[in-house]
């Protein structure tokens, strides 16, 4: 699943593609915009906002996508072979004299006036890879809910834009803290080190294609996708259940030893 790192090095591959230049392919497969032309404008900008993408286009207009689950943006050189999925999975082709930048699986793709870009990512909070980045108010935004289990404040975007399921269960592990435990309950010296330590993740993993959160290119990862083997710190297995509002149920990871606080029984799912 796509997290603010990944959505940051697709936006600088399509920013670097297609800024500057002019269109001369714009082709959007969904209904609503079927027949929107947008060919001899130019490209301004591609800029991520959280797990957004914004391509910023002369008239005021920006295409608003999001990779959700698993979207992404392919970048071809002209003649040559597409190969990001079959046909009928891309979503938008954005063609210049040179390259063609193809979305597949986009669950959001919208155009809208760049005036109105607040419409689109306005609710976002701080964003970790942005230069609104706030520390303080992400903080504040997170303990806003008190009662809120960790790992969920961690996934709302509203309080801090960028972090997915891998680094929510990463950031979790690096704060000793279950994915459930509530936000009041997490000790204020680890709550006040939350805001840093979550841009420090995305940060050394922006320009990375391998996401590594340990430090260790043999394991990349601390507890995520990692039940049942052992703990890299204890050696106690790794165990993972569904964590959600009902709605949407997120896979998550954690160390019993490692991390303090509540957790399903074990054998939930
Ligand atoms: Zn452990």
């Amino acid at each position: 699943m796509p997290e603010g790192d990944t959505v940051w090095q697709a936006a600088r591959r399509l920013h670097n593609a297609l800024a500057g230049k002019v269109l001369t392919r714009f082709d959007l497969r969904v209904p609503r915009y079927a027949t929107a032309d947008l060919t001899g404008r130019t490209v301004l900008d591609v800029t991520p906002r959280g797990k957004h993408l914004l391509t910023r286009i002369e008239g005021d207009l920006t295409l608003h996508s999001h990779l959700r689950m698993d979207g992404s943006w392919k970048v071809y050189a002209n003649g040559r072979r597409w190969t990001g999925g079959p046909t009928h999975q891309i979503r938008a082709v954005l063609g210049t004299a040179d390259r063609a930048a193809v979305g597949y699986r986009l669950p959001v793709l919208e155009l809208l006036r760049t005036s109105e870009e607040h419409r689109a990512v306005g609710h976002l909070g701080p964003d970790l890879l942005g230069p609104d980045w706030d520390p303080d108010r992400a903080l504040a935004n997170l303990l806003g809910d008190p009662a809120r289990p960790l790992g969920e404040a961690l996934l709302d975007q509203r309080n801090l834009a960028g972090i997915g399921n891998v680094y929510k269960s990463e950031l979790c592990f690096l704060l000793g803290a279950t994915p459930w435990l509530p936000l009041g309950e997490l000790p204020e010296d680890r709550a006040a080190q939350l805001p840093a330590l979550a841009k420090r993740l995305l940060e050394v993993n922006r320009d990375r294609p391998v996401r590594i959160t340990t430090g260790r290119r043999d394991q990349s990862h601390f507890v995520y996708g990692r039940a049942p083997r052992p703990c890299l710190r204890c050696r106690t297995p790794i165990r993972s259940a569904n964590q959600g509002d009902g709605s949407r149920e997120r896979p998550t990871y954690w160390c019993p030893t490692c991390q303090s606080g509540p957790a399903p029984p074990p054998g939930t799912r």
